[in-house]
């Protein structure tokens, strides 16, 4: 029995090894893609759902790896998140979305707004009011056309404190958004007490809004809870129309998901931005 433990214990670490190992190779080369400029962002058209009118873009990040291809942030973000590469790649994130904005806004696009993602993990490293305040002083940008997306986690962060930090984006002019809402440490108090002004029902929701009553149950309160408290209400990771219909009878504000658009590299943004009516 013992040398059986014992065997499985040296594979359990041998095991650990080789994902330590993993991850440390993956933070190198993230380090070298940060450098080398191999980040890129994909942009995920956001539309009001009455009137089919395109309300902004939230920006997604890709790495382009040269030997594997494009790799999704669901592969390396949570890496970088237990780094300090976390802050470096929040900051470029801000610079980049806003600098593209800039672009668009020059050649005549009129992009209403462009949304970025926050993790929790990056207030750690960087102050984001600072990173947000010189990319919008570099660039020039119109501030209310700058999202920030923040999830609840950032909120109920205890290493800094949020009420601060959100009152000092909201005065640089900045619009606030709760990300996967109603999937974190939720506290109904924190909507009341921060500057916010979009929340973003999460996709588990609209995943299984036709088929179960009690997520049918949680959209409608929260598009309720939007409307009374003045917040614009966004649903994510709509894939067919029957889910924007019944989004649309519960009153949701706005939408986005592959029922209407994938998030698309540059090229294909530009396509559609250039294409839309007038
Ligand atoms: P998220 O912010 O909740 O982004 C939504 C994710 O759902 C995106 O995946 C998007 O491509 C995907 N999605 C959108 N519509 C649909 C749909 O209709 N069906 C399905 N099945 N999926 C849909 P993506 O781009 O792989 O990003 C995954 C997560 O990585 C994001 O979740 C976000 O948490 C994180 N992330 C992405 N970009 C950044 C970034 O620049 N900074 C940080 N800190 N995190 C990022
Ligand atoms: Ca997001
Ligand atoms: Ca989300
Ligand atoms: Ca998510």
């Amino acid at each position: 029995k013992a040398k059986e433990q014992r065997g499985s214990l040296s594979f359990f670490s041998d095991d650990l090894t080789a994902s330590a190992r993993y991850r440390l190779d993956l933070e190198q080369r993230l380090r070298y893609a940060i450098e080398h400029d191999e980040l890129c962002l994909f942009y995920q058209p956001q539309w009001d759902v009455r009137t089919g009118e395109l309300t902004g873009l939230e920006a997604l990040i890709r790495w382009h790896d040269a030997e594997r291809g494009l790799i999704a942030p669901g592969v390396f973000i949570p890496v970088a998140e237990q780094s300090s590469l976390i802050g470096a790649i929040g900051c470029w994130v801000v610079r980049h979305a806003c600098q593209q904005m800039a672009e668009w806004l020059e050649s005549g696009l009129d992009v209403p707004r462009v949304a970025v993602n926050v993790s929790p993990q990056q207030l750690h490293y960087h102050d984001l009011v600072s990173i947000v305040r010189d990319a919008l002083q570099e660039t020039g940008i119109p501030p209310a056309r700058l999202e920030i997306e923040l999830t609840e986690g950032v909120l109920m962060s205890s290493s800094i404190e949020p009420e601060v930090m959100l009152d000092s984006l909201r005065q640089l002019g900045v619009r606030l958004a709760i990300d996967d809402f109603g999937t974190g440490y939720s506290s109904l108090a924190y909507l009341t007490r921060f500057p916010l002004d979009l929340l973003k029902i999460d996709k588990s929701f609209t995943d299984d809004l036709l088929f179960s009553p009690e997520a049918r149950a949680v959209v409608e309160t929260i598009i309720v809870l939007g409307q009374k408290l003045n917040l614009t209400v966004l649903a994510e990771g709509v894939e067919n129309s029957e889910q924007l219909d019944a989004l649309s009878q519960l009153g949701c504000h706005q939408f986005q998901g592959y029922l209407r658009s994938r998030p698309l590299p540059i090229e294909e943004v530009q396509a559609l931005l250039a294409n839309l009516p007038h």
